[in-house]
């Protein structure tokens, strides 16, 4: 007997030896308790104020974990909400500041929460007593556990990570985890907050529908092109995050502040990450498909695109390099 039970632990340390080998990439999708605990705060707090096509798409997910917890609006948590100045669609992931017994974790980037969660990001300490006891209140039972195999398959099959190494000229392999927000009908997100190993990569991805009383009655995640372009698009963020930090100055910050592009679409770090998505779905999956994706996207991420063709073809040039350029570009863009 203990022959065999050796024998079953040596074949399990060689068959994970093994897949590390092969795969050295990890994806995973996650739906996160501590995530949809704050969307179900936030979705009651504006489910009467932000647009219907905004509201989750009413399926059996929602019946199980809206439902139920609709009487609880006037929680000091969901006022809270109701009355800040916040609002935007990926407030719930800073759940993820907090471990499962809502202590706030270590090693986040605070200047970031502080800057974009403002008010909440600055009061890590209130959010958590706040979400503690709400999740007390409301009795929250979260125990759905619906099935990604297809989903997950699709980003393996795709070989998203690889495509994105090659893209960026990086080796370093990669734990993708990607948390999937049901009740979400609103927004992706980019998770670098988190300061953990400069491999994790995590992001937050919505369920869209065209309108929340259209959907299907359950809840299925498939693999399609919008979701191949999510999946690019704020995978890309996490390679471009740490260039931002370290070439976003002063005087391009003064050029977009001017008066006269009050109007215009001045987000750098999404201008650059629209024109890389569009550059690597076309390198990836046929160039008419990069072109059709670039129509759509703001024009400075149009001198993106472009310039990217120097850099796919310079096979030694390092990513960084042409993130410079990009700068250089968009500086006398919006002079
Ligand atoms: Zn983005």
């Amino acid at each position: 007997m203990q022959r065999l039970l050796i024998l079953i632990f040596i074949s399990i340390l060689f068959s994970c030896k093994k897949n590390t080998v092969r795969f050295p990439n990890t994806h995973s999708l996650v739906i996160n308790k501590q995530i949809e605990l704050l969307r179900i705060a936030y979705v009651l707090a504006l489910k009467d104020s932000i647009p219907e096509i905004y509201l989750p798409c009413k399926n059996d997910y929602y019946k199980k974990q809206i439902e139920p917890y609709l009487g609880f609006d006037q929680h000091p948590l969901v006022q809270t909400i109701r009355n800040g100045e916040v609002w935007s669609g990926d407030l719930p992931v800073l759940a993820l500041a907090f471990d499962a017994d809502f202590n706030i974790r270590e090693g986040l980037d605070t200047a970031y929460l502080n800057y974009n969660y403002e008010w909440y990001g600055k009061n890590l300490d209130s959010v958590a007593t706040l979400l503690a006891d709400f999740k007390k209140e409301i009795q929250y039972q979260h125990s759905i556990k619906p099935d990604f195999t297809n989903f997950i398959d699709s980003i393996k099959t795709n070989q998203i990570s690889q495509k994105l190494n090659a893209f960026f000229r990086t080796t370093n392999t990669s734990q993708l985890k990607i948390y999937f927000d049901p009740l979400n009908n609103i927004t992706n997100k980019a998770i670098t907050f988190l300061n953990d190993d400069k491999d994790n990569r995590h992001f937050l991805i919505g369920y869209f529908c065209d309108h929340p009383d259209t959907t299907s009655q359950q809840l299925q995640l498939e693999w399609d092109e919008d979701y191949r372009r999510i999946a690019i698009h704020e995978n890309a963020h996490l390679y471009t995050d740490r260039l931002l930090d370290k070439y976003y100055d002063e005087e391009l910050k003064k050029l977009i502040q001017q008066e006269k592009h009050k109007e215009t679409y001045t987000n750098i770090d999404e201008i650059i990450v629209r024109g890389l998505t569009s550059k690597i779905i076309g390198h990836y999956y046929g160039e008419n498909h990069g072109k059709e994706d670039i129509q759509n996207q703001p024009p400075a991420s149009k001198i993106i695109y472009t310039l990217l063709d120097n850099y796919l073809e310079t096979p030694e040039m390092e990513f960084e390099d042409i993130y410079k350029e990009f700068i250089v570009h968009l500086k006398s863009h919006f002079k």
